[in-house]
């Protein structure tokens, strides 16, 4: 059991690798707080964990919004006793979009959820990780927070603000005990890709990469290295970047 005992927030938890990330900590011997905007989702996912007689609750929430974030780690401090680990993991798609063609609301959308939310989180986490001097940040960023061609030009923004916010972090609050760190996963299949048509310009520039990638991965390969980061056993690692794509980007 490599969380025995802890607590962790996940976010996007009721679906693709959130779900398998709650999952899989619950395994672990984590206590979990359910994030995700879906409650129908998170509701059924909690009802799978008490059933394998792990421990779980739902918190429906937006964490674009910062009046729905606000009171969440204080509610899990409420139910659990502490926080110990909060994974940042929920997240949109755009539909590759290059930047001439990005409209506000694309953009404000994209920035909202995935770099906004990631970093609202992060701030009231941090209140009670500095409190305690002992936390640890997982955000799920991606290659195209890395690359300029694996999405459009809000999604690739996003993320590597994400990026750059995990750096932040991981940098300002190594000495208090805090350690922040990313996964960049390449392609796994979830239902994150809903739009049916894509921009055709900027989703022909993307495929152009795409010939390269070995394959796509399963949710379950991205908790492992969730896991890996929220334990212990990565008591060294802070402020980094893990990239899960097969060799895709090491191309
Ligand atoms: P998914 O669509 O299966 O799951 C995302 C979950 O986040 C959903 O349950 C959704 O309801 C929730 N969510 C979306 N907006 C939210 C909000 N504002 N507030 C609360 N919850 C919200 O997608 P996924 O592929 O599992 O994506 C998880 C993360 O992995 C995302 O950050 C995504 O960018 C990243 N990622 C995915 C891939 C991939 O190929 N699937 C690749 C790289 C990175």
């Amino acid at each position: 059991m490599k969380l025995q005992d802890k607590v962790a927030i996940v976010t996007g938890a009721g679906s693709g690798i959130g779900r398998a990330i709650a999952t899989l900590f619950c395994a672990e011997g984590a206590k979990v707080l359910l994030v995700d905007l879906r409650n129908e989702n998170i509701e059924a996912l909690a009802g799978e964990i008490r059933e394998a007689e792990g421990t779980a609750l739902c918190y429906p929430a937006d964490i674009s919004r910062s009046d729905e974030v606000e009171n969440l780690v204080s509610f899990t401090l409420e139910q659990f006793g502490r926080v110990d680990i909060l994974v940042n993991n929920a997240g949109i798609m755009d539909d590759f979009t290059p930047a001439g063609d990005t409209s506000n609301e694309l953009w404000d959308r994209l920035i909202a959820v995935n770099l906004t939310g990631t970093f609202l989180m992060t701030r009231t986490a941090l209140g009670f990780f500095t409190a305690q001097r002992s936390g640890v940040i997982v955000n799920v960023a991606s290659i195209g927070g890395l690359f300029g061609g694996r999405a459009g030009a809000a999604y690739t923004a996003s993320k590597h603000g994400v990026i750059g916010l995990t750096k932040s972090v991981g940098y300002q609050y190594a000495g208090q005990n805090i350690r922040c760190n990313a996964i960049a996963p390449g392609g796994v299949a979830t239902s994150i890709l809903t739009d049916a048509h894509p921009h055709p310009f900027g989703f022909e520039r993307m495929s152009a990469g795409v010939t390269n990638a070995p394959g796509t991965g399963d949710p379950e390969d991205i908790a492992g290295i969730a896991l890996f980061l929220a334990s212990h056993e990565s008591r060294f690692v802070n402020g980094s970047v893990i990239t899960a794509d097969a060799g895709w980007t090491a191309y």
